[in-house]
């Protein structure tokens, strides 16, 4: 399969310790903290969201004890909304750039603005 490398990747709105909510998928409603995004996959990593069991091996030399984890499995942006910190509501996000570099993301339902 052919990987297309030119099509640009959008800068997500989502950030670290967000709270997010879920759109679609098995987790679909449920509400979370981002822990890590993931945005060369256009993925973010939201806390007890998606959580798959993963089969793992013991393996002592690291430390590794196997056995069935469960783990949280990167869910596309795309199927997530940012809760607003103000107005808690999942709303869709604008930006405003700042004087002297950086911009701040807008919460579209309540006007707040934050970084
Ligand atoms: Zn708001």
């Amino acid at each position: 399969m052919k990987k297309n490398t030119s099509q640009p990747v959008a800068k997500p709105n989502v950030k670290k310790n967000d709270q997010v909510f879920v759109l679609t998928g098995r987790s679909r409603g449920a509400r979370g903290r981002v822990l890590r995004v993931l945005a060369d996959q256009g993925k973010a990593v939201v806390e007890r969201v998606n959580m798959v069991k993963r089969h793992t091996r013991p393996n002592p030399n690291k430390g590794i004890q196997g056995g069935i984890l469960e783990r949280e499995a990167p869910i596309a942006l795309a199927n997530l909304m940012v809760v607003c910190p103000e107005c808690g509501k999942p709303s869709r996000l604008g930006r405003k750039r700042l004087e002297g570099g950086g911009g701040q993301r807008v919460c579209k339902a309540c006007n707040a603005s934050f970084s």
